[in-house]
């Protein structure tokens, strides 16, 4: 909707285009556009009104303001020539740049050319006493004469080719610095590319030195192993012998001892025996350790390996107030090797009826996905979190934890967590102090 026009003129002959012109700019001065729209709109209206004169009709020119919405600038310009459009569209399409819309109407009673032009944000309201206001300055404006607008125009055209100079100074400027901060990100680039290589020569040395160092450390391992392994074998020859000069010397077909002596006799016997044991562990973790332990695979039987395990362990368990289980096996096969799984069992459960008072220890067996799963559990000491890693590690023994029967060496764990390795599995504990543990060891279905 538009409201009362602030405005109107006619255009009769040429010089009243130069009017037009000044008009327009005044308009558009005085609704609040700023320097650079009131030229456009000024040159607009001069454009279509040279176009309009040419037709040798008078044009009416209005000048409104929309009541509502955004507020906008319109201006019409009628001339009673009906079908003149055709002739003009397209001769506007330069002045169509210069404002928001534009549109050329035919009617039976003439032709129409309507434009608009939104005015800026920042222009003060057009309320109706303003509308007046600007009425009455209008209506008192003094057209200048075509030298005062071409005087005008020049300054425009000046301070508009000021402008443009303005603006390529402003180009150059910010293309020099774009220039300026190229290079500044190409050396950055290469000044991190330089460092990157320089970290990456870093990674590589140090990979070829942690290289080196694990080759050292197997060396020495293999080292450590083979000693252990000559060690203990040179040692046992020379143990058993104690044991069995012992065995002869308390013999009854020995000469007869003092009762002192049978003492001192059987502690030599008793701490060889000890010292038998620890030998044979030494000699079966040192061979496991070099890797020489191959595994026999086989389908293997559980109820059978379980059965022998219950035989042969049950006489261990001295103590009624513990029920030693060993369940009916869930999984009836398994391809692994039979004599270092029933090692393995042998030493987790030895361990368990060591370390239980009363309560239980249990065997079962279960499938877990792909897995066989073994679990030795017992109500026994139970040992402490943070000693979980430890007692896998050579000598290791739970500072203060008291085993019921026999000393026992502290390689038992590690030998048994090696031949899991062995035969491709994985050993976890878990375990409460005062509750008990359990030790769970996973096989895979097929190695
Ligand atoms: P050891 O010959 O002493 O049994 P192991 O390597 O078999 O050597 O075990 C190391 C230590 O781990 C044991 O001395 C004991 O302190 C602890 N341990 C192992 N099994 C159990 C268990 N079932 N209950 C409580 N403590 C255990």
């Amino acid at each position: 909707m538009s409201r009362e026009p602030l405005m109107r003129m006619r255009i009769r002959v040429e010089q009243d285009v130069f009017t037009v012109r000044q008009l327009g700019r005044e308009v558009a001065r005085e609704v609040g556009f700023e320097s650079q729209d009131q030229t456009r709109l000024a040159t607009a209206l001069s454009e279509v009104g040279r176009l309009l004169v040419t037709a040798g009709r008078d044009t009416d020119v209005a000048f409104t303001t929309t009541a509502d919405g955004v507020p906008t600038l319109l201006v019409e310009m009628v001339h009673p020539v009906p079908g003149d459009g055709a002739r003009l569209r397209p001769q506007l399409t330069q002045v169509r740049r210069l404002v928001d819309t534009l549109e050329v109407g035919d009617g039976e009673t003439g032709t129409v050319v309507r434009m608009s032009r939104r005015l800026p944000p920042s222009s003060p309201a057009l309320t109706p006493d303003r509308m007046d206001e600007i009425r009455d300055r209008l209506a008192g404006h003094v057209p200048g004469t075509p030298f005062d607008e071409l005087t005008v125009q020049n300054q425009q055209l000046i301070a508009a080719l000021d402008e443009v100079r303005a603006q390529r100074d402003d180009l150059a400027r910010l293309n020099a610095e774009l220039e300026e901060t190229n290079r500044g990100v190409m050396a950055l680039y290469h000044q991190l590319s330089d460092e990157l290589e320089e970290t990456n020569r870093g990674v590589v040395a140090l990979y070829a030195e942690l290289d080196e160092k694990s080759v050292q450390l197997r060396a020495a391992s293999e080292a450590k192993s083979r000693f252990l392994a000559n060690v203990s074998h040179e040692l046992r020859a020379p143990v058993t012998a104690i044991i069995g000069l012992g065995r002869l010397l308390t013999d009854e077909s020995s000469d007869e001892l003092t009762e002192e002596q049978s003492r001192q006799v059987e502690l030599i016997r008793a701490s060889a025996s000890d010292l038998l044991s620890l030998v044979n562990d030494l000699l079966d973790l040192a061979k496991a350790e070099a890797g020489r332990i191959e595994p026999n695979w086989s389908d293997v039987d559980l109820k059978a390996v379980f059965g022998q395990l219950r035989g042969t362990l049950r006489p261990l368990t001295t103590r009624p107030e513990v029920d030693f289980v060993v369940e009916e096996p869930a999984v009836p096969r398994l391809r692994s090797d039979e004599v270092l799984l029933a090692q393995i069992l042998r030493n987790l459960l030895t361990n368990a009826i060591k370390f239980t008072a009363e309560g239980s220890v249990r065997l079962s067996v279960a499938r877990n996905g792909g897995d066989v799963e073994f679990t030795v559990a017992d109500t026994g000491t139970g040992i402490p979190p943070e000693l979980h890693e430890r007692i896998f590690e050579e000598f290791y023994q739970v500072p203060g934890s008291q085993a019921l029967s026999g000393k026992g060496t502290g390689l038992g764990l590690p030998y048994a967590r090696r031949l899991v390795g062995i035969l491709g599995g994985a050993m976890r504990v878990e375990s409460t102090p005062g509750q008990g543990s359990t030790f769970v060891v996973s096989l895979p279905v097929s190695p």
